[in-house]
């Protein structure tokens, strides 16, 4: 679309994708509604913003297809089966996504994007990115589900080299034409899977990322599912597959020989067969899944042209954001973890994965989770056990099936209390070496706002565990 001008076009959704498209798309010339379910005091705060620029808004309603509809452009979230979507399939009026739109608006011409996307680890790994990016001398960000609004970064006055692109299965779903320079899927493990339906369906929409790139498509090497996605992806001629591996890389891999990260895919000296590129150590944390968000952020780098001295560089000024395997505190020879971000039994799978002997904080909103995989797959490691939340017997069942004899504590309340008295059992349970990680596996708002404030209510209480 060149000419908005009178166009009509329905937003659905208010909030940080909804408000910025509506202003952009009027700003255009469109005739925009925006639809919203609810009516919340944001909402009509949103609405009233909006109106006083002339936008129409229908608050309380977001299942009718407003009359004369030719676009609708929808916040990422809203499920595909959803009435307002069944409508505009039968009235043949395409959807699109914040990212579709923002791709559509000036996309190709802002910058190319470097895509990631995967189960876990896809804020960390483009935070890793863009750091590499930006010791590269690039002109970079870190945008999109990231908390950035990739129309902002594309249409505002910030000229980019680059920019690192988190995208999340929902934005990709609404998103059909978005073509990355190169992209990555760390990960394929089941989740919102009741938004996209099954398993497959889920998987597809994650691969889209990969459609039409022009350089290379990323895969996990551990993961066969991502790399049957780049198999069935449409890409440009001349695009690569690359792997990334914690083991010896193969040719047109990146992994890890004798504790240091090489790339056998993009290298420089034709005398060599592998670049060295950084020690294990220089990534925060050492972790192993986070060493493999760092080799799939250097292969996106390297697809990219940057050098070697780059992705060293850039490893080390990486910090990670809160509560990604955090180290809060030693205390009395315990070391004290918080992840609250890990949400889902892959996440707490890999956190669990990177210490031994663990005392094991978990529990909350199972959000439809087994945990029997999880349970079998860490028992060795755990000295104890602490649940906590709504659905802590799903754990503590899971538990005396594939680790009867590790002790579980527990914490039969949820007032704020409840972590304070869950880190008290754990330091009871805890041995001087070992390590207690709040890894919850479970989603925080049956006690919390979010995982923010669980990880700060973890760190309180192991400040009042040293006082
Ligand atoms: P996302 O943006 O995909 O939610 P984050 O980088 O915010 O991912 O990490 C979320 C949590 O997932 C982390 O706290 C950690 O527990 C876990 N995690 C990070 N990277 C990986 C990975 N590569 N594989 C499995 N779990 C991971």
């Amino acid at each position: 679309v060149t000419n908005w001008q009178g166009k009509r076009v329905t937003v659905a959704g208010l909030g940080v994708s909804g408000v910025p498209a509506a202003k952009v798309l009027h700003a255009r010339g469109a005739h925009v509604t925006v639809v919203n379910d609810g009516a919340d005091e944001r909402a009509r705060a949103q609405a009233a913003d909006l109106e006083a620029l002339g936008v129409t808004v229908r608050l309380g309603d977001g299942a009718s297809l407003p009359e004369g509809t030719e676009l609708i452009v929808t916040a990422p979230g809203w499920r595909p089966d959803k009435p307002l979507f069944t409508a505009a399939a039968e009235a043949g009026v395409p959807v699109w996504g914040d990212v579709e739109l923002a791709w559509r608006l000036r996309g190709p011409d802002a910058a190319p994007w470097l895509a990631v996307t995967g189960t876990n680890g896809k804020t960390t790994t483009v935070q890793m990115l863009a750091s590499i990016l930006t010791a590269a001398g690039l002109r970079t960000a870190a945008v999109g589900n990231i908390g950035v609004s990739l129309l902002d970064a594309v249409l505002g006055d910030e000229p980019y080299d680059v920019l690192a692109v988190e995208l999340s299965s929902y934005q990709l779903h609404w998103a059909p034409s978005v073509r990355a320079h190169s992209a990555a899927v760390l990960n394929l493990a089941p989740d919102h899977l009741d938004w996209h339906g099954s398993m497959e369906a889920y998987a597809r929409d994650k691969g889209r990322i990969y459609e039409g790139n022009r350089v290379a498509c990323v895969y996990n090497v551990a993961d066969k599912a991502t790399e049957d996605l780049v198999r069935e992806a449409d890409v440009e001629e001349g695009c690569r597959a690359v792997g990334f591996t914690l083991g010896t890389p193969a040719p047109s891999q990146l992994g890890v020989v004798d504790g240091v990260l090489v790339d056998r895919a993009f290298v420089e000296d034709r005398h060599t067969s592998a670049q060295e590129l950084a020690e294990v150590s220089d990534v925060n944390p050492p972790a192993p899944h986070n060493i493999a968000n760092a080799l799939a952020a250097a292969a996106l780098a390297r697809a990219f042209g940057v050098p070697a001295t780059a992705v060293r560089d850039g490893l080390r000024a990486f910090r990670p954001d809160a509560h990604r395997i955090a180290h809060v505190a030693d205390v009395d020879g315990v070391a004290y973890v918080d992840d609250s971000k890990a949400t889902n039994t892959h996440a707490a799978e890999a956190s669990l994965a990177a210490y031994e002997p663990i005392v094991w904080i978990a529990g909350g909103l199972a959000k439809g989770a087994t945990f029997d995989e999880l349970v079998a797959r860490s028992a060795r490691r755990l000295r104890g056990v602490v649940l906590i939340g709504a659905d802590r017997a799903l754990i503590r069942e899971a538990l005396a099936r594939h680790a009867p004899e590790v002790p579980v504590v527990d914490v039969d309340r949820t007032d704020t209390g409840a972590m304070l008295q869950a880190v008290r059992e754990a330091r009871r349970l805890a041995e001087p070496g070992d390590t207690v990680l709040l890894a919850p596996a479970c989603a925080s708002m049956d006690m919390f706002t979010n995982y923010n404030q669980r990880g700060d209510a973890f760190a309180e209480a192991v400040r009042e565990l040293g006082a």
